[in-house]
């Protein structure tokens, strides 16, 4: 079969690989669209993952099944399925413990053009089956549906992790697809105010349509002055964070008020360690939680967001901006991720 793939860092092109063999719990999956993530732009272009030769990216895909293994009992030949970009071991230890996400090692349950095959192929893995995969069904469009794998539980994880009430106020600092997830999330929670922080004109306009009441921009300054500026002083009652670096953490402590919540879904890539201002921290007295999670994933997970789309609590199509047809669009779809023109939020390829 064919692949695109991480030849190495900043090395990219399509390869033959042997077909992926099932185990007895596993399925193999042919993708019917698939959508290119910013993650992969920091596993090809910054190195985030180190070195990897030859391992086929994308982990964000529907597809349809094309082969089980001897032990699956939920799912057939042929089925359409959602496949959720985290696959955790069930059988694991951190299971019990609530974090799927960590199954078997720290950020282990991410596996797809991490620890294995992604999901840019003719065909690809999928362990545990009946755990990971969730059935979708006709009413959801394909471009959509593929926007549930990550961005949506992804963005939904920073609302659930910022722990928003009913009236909360809340600032989402970035607003790309991740970003714009947590404040459909945070809306749906119960959020009040809700204040996203971006710059391009087409992620402020889709803020506004999953419910942000506010845009701060970035680049007119202090984004810390600007949120004090239009809450009288007094910070929001929490922050998720999806985008800026490592400065973006300390402005986070800062604008949020003391017993508040920071929940940061963004990748930090670079330095040894981040930034906590000690007096805006309140001298570590100030009540103020700092959260971090990698996206939840698996089959209950999955079909508890399909749920909010075929009922349509939330209407995913708006992150789509750029559809290609045809496997050898891959290349174009994953390039406009990584330079960002700005009508862009998320690309798709449909095969
Ligand atoms: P985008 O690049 O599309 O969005 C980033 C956002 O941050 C944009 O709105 C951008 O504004 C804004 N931004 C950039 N710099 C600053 C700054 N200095 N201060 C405030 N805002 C800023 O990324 P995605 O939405 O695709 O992904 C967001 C992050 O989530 C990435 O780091 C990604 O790797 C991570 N991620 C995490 C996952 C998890 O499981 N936790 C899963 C998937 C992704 P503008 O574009 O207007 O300049
Ligand atoms: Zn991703």
């Amino acid at each position: 079969m064919k692949g695109f793939a991480m030849l190495g860092i900043n090395k990219l092109g399509w390869i033959e690989k042997k077909n992926p063999v099932p185990g007895p719990y596993d399925a193999i999956v042919h993708p019917l669209a698939v959508s290119p993530c910013t993650s992969d732009i920091h596993t090809v272009f910054e190195g985030a993952l180190g070195n990897r030769e030859n391992m086929i990216l994308g982990h964000e895909a529907v597809g349809e099944i094309a082969e089980v293994g001897s032990e699956v009992k939920d799912f057939k030949v042929g089925d359409r399925v959602i496949v959720p970009c985290t696959t955790p071991d069930w059988r694991s230890l951190e299971v019990q413990a609530g974090f799927q996400q960590h199954s078997n090692g720290m950020l282990a349950g991410w596996k797809f053009s991490n620890f294995k095959d992604g999901v840019f192929a003719d065909y690809f893995h999928v362990n545990d089956a009946d755990m990971n995969l969730a059935i979708l069904p006709d009413e959801i469009p394909l471009e959509s549906a593929v926007m549930m794998t990550d961005m949506m539980t992804t963005g939904f994880h920073g609302a659930e992790l910022a722990d928003i009430k009913m009236g909360s106020s809340v600032v989402v600092i970035g607003i790309g697809a991740v970003g714009l997830m947590g404040i459909a999330g945070s809306k749906l929670r119960g959020a009040g105010r809700i204040i996203g922080v971006g710059s391009r004109p087409v992620c402020v306009e889709t803020a506004k349509f999953y419910g942000a009441t506010d845009i701060v921009n970035y680049k007119n300054g202090d984004i810390v002055e600007q949120i004090m500026d239009l809450t009288h002083g007094k910070g929001v009652d929490r922050v998720i964070m999806a985008g800026g670096g490592a400065e973006t953490l300390a402005q986070a402590v800062t604008m949020v008020k003391p017993g508040g919540v920071i929940s940061n879904i963004n990748y930090h890539g670079s330095g040894d360690t981040l930034p906590i201002p000690r007096v805006q921290w309140g001298c570590g007295m100030a009540h103020k939680t700092i959260r971090g999670g990698l996206c939840p994933g698996g089959r209950l997970r999955m079909e508890m967001l399909r749920d909010l789309v075929l009922y349509k609590r939330v209407d995913l199509s708006k992150l789509v901006t750029h559809v290609f047809d045809g496997a050898e669009n891959i290349e174009k779809a994953l390039l406009l991720m990584k330079n960002k023109p700005k009508d862009l939020i998320k690309s798709v390829v449909t095969f």
